[in-house]
């Protein structure tokens, strides 16, 4: 590594919207995020409100189904 022209890298925290807390190595400090590996519903098998514009709850209406995509 040459001096002088790497950006700082430190240890930091990255702090997610439901409140999980991943120590983490970066050049910025006291990074926000508003979903992390804890709270994805990839990561959590749930449905969570992860909806942009309410595309989800238009497709749900839509097909029949209800707010847990459950066939009606
Ligand atoms: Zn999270």
């Amino acid at each position: 590594m040459k001096e002088g022209i790497h950006p700082n890298y430190q240890q930091t925290t990255i702090k997610c919207a439901c409140g999980a807390v991943i120590a983490t190595g970066s050049t910025k400090q006291d990074i926000k995020v508003e979903i992390c590996s804890n709270c994805h519903p990839f990561y959590t098998g749930r449905q969570k409100l992860v909806d942009t514009g309410g595309r989800v709850d238009r497709f749900n209406k839509k097909f029949g189904f209800d707010q847990n995509g459950q066939k009606k």
